[in-house]
């Protein structure tokens, strides 16, 4: 065991519900629980991963009424001795069971140390306990289905294929630079080198992935934008399928600040500004279309909404404008294209425009399916049963490896000391290690593990 203390958490989330658990993991789990916990009948067995009826007691004071489990070292979420007490889901009474807990030798647990101490005790790696972060805080189900590969430790098993094709270049290597009386000439022999060009060429592809896994986890901050009345709200409530704005036919009535996660396709658009769709009086509506400017710039992805039985008008043609000005990625919808079409966009050269009616539902799905294969590109589309990567310190550490290997690559090829070589595959190796936390510093622990929630 690492650690000599044993910690407690309330690892629910806070506030009122069914249930509230507080978890206790550490050597002295099982002996706190003894000091608090009585049984309904107390020469039942309270035995390990099954759940007991009682009581927490506070001396001979009534806490609350309790299910609680015992899981034993090792095969537990941390590697040591874990209580689970179930407890009414009251504010005040998990917190009474918590300091309970804390008063009889457990310390409050920082964020994520849970998890850290299961990654420090080795039953995951870095990009495992990252995983388990990442399907907290999933936002769709394609998200989430990610994070699950990762959990399983694709990630971790795809790194040690790579690292294990750099131990053989190396052990070579040092074979050649050791022995020189064996005359070995071959810097690299063709299957080492296979193996080296297949590494790089995933590691590659990993790289590129992670554009795609980067939407599907953080989603697309997408502002809808127009003039009003031209459909934004019946839009959105269109997105949302539930009627979550105001509709009205008196422009001006979405008033309350509204950010939504609408999912197309697993992807999560993350609307911003769905209350700048529309304001009232003139000074305001000065105010909204400065605002809408500014969110055009902030947002991934703009969908401009038009009224497609009118005359395009001087603020449609502003907005336009500001978006070709700006190179953002844009859709174009004209709405209402179930009254008689007057619209003309002959002016402007649009890419992307789908034909909807927000009101009938009619064009939804073509707008959805533009909306996707926009954002997500063909090449990366092609390797969607693959892995995919969606972190940023995976992505880092995936450039410098391919960085170094490049440098292998140029050293052989230009005929250059083979020591040379060893320099960057030691670099290309270590950068693997980075992924799956072999080799951390405390300052990449404190972020990975700082993002958690306390009781996780
Ligand atoms: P916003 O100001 O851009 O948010 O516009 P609203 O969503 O409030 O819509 C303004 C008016 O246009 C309302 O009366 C809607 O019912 C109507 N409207 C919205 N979409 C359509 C559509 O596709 N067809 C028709 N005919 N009317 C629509």
């Amino acid at each position: 065991m690492l650690w000599d203390d044993t910690i407690a958490a309330i690892s629910t989330p806070k506030g009122e519900g069914g249930i509230a658990i507080i978890r206790i993991s550490g050597d002295k789990s099982f002996e706190i629980l003894e000091k608090i916990f009585k049984r309904q009948n107390p020469n039942s067995d309270l035995g390990f991963s099954k759940l007991n009826y009682g009581f927490i007691k506070d001396g001979k004071k009534m806490i609350d009424e309790v299910m609680v489990a015992r899981l034993k070292a090792p095969k537990t979420y941390t590697c040591e001795d874990i209580v689970e007490i179930n407890c009414h889901g009251g504010v005040v009474v998990s917190q009474k069971i918590l300091e309970l807990v804390l008063k009889n030798g457990a310390r409050h647990a920082e964020k994520g140390e849970f998890t850290k101490r299961a990654f420090m005790n080795g039953r995951i790696d870095l990009s495992q306990a990252e995983a388990v972060m990442d399907i907290i805080h999933g936002k769709t189900e394609k998200s989430v289905s990610l994070s699950l590969d990762q959990l399983r430790g694709d990630l971790r098993d795809k790194v040690n294929s790579f690292k294990k094709a750099l131990l053989d270049i190396t052990a070579h290597v040092n074979v050649v630079l050791d022995y020189p009386e064996e005359g070995i000439d071959d810097p690299l022999p063709k299957d080492l080198r296979d193996n080296l060009e297949n590494v790089y060429e995933e590691a590659n592809r990993l790289i590129e992935s992670y554009d795609k896994g980067k939407k599907i986890k953080e989603g697309i901050k997408t502002v809808i934008v127009g003039k009003p009345n031209v459909g934004k709200s019946t839009l959105l409530n269109s997105l949302l399928r539930e009627e979550r704005a105001i509709v009205t036919h008196v422009a001006g009535t979405t008033r309350d600040v509204i950010e939504e996660v609408i999912n197309i396709k697993g992807i999560p658009l993350v609307l911003v500004d769905t209350a700048g769709i529309r304001q009232t009086d003139d000074i305001v509506e000065n105010i909204g279309v400065t605002k809408s400017k500014e969110f055009i710039e902030k947002a991934d992805l703009v969908l401009l909404v038009l009224d497609a039985s009118k005359e395009l008008e001087k603020e449609d043609r502003e907005v336009i404008e500001k978006i070709k000005e700006n190179g953002k990625k844009a859709i174009v919808l004209l709405n209402k294209i179930d009254l008689a079409k007057k619209i003309d966009l002959k002016e402007f050269d649009l890419e992307n425009v789908v034909e909807i009616s927000a009101k009938d539902n009619i064009g939804i799905e073509d707008m959805e399916e533009k909306i996707y294969s926009y954002i997500i590109s063909e090449k990366v589309e092609d390797s969607s049963e693959k892995l995919v990567i969606t972190n940023i310190r995976h992505k880092t550490a995936l450039e410098k490896t391919k960085e170094a290997i490049k440098n292998i690559f140029e050293t052989i090829d230009a005929g250059l000391p083979m020591d040379l070589i060893s320099v960057d595959l030691k670099e290309a190796l270590d950068s693997l290690s980075e992924i799956t936390g072999e080799i951390s510093s405390e300052d990449i622990l404190d972020h990975v593990f700082g993002n958690f929630c306390v009781g996780k």
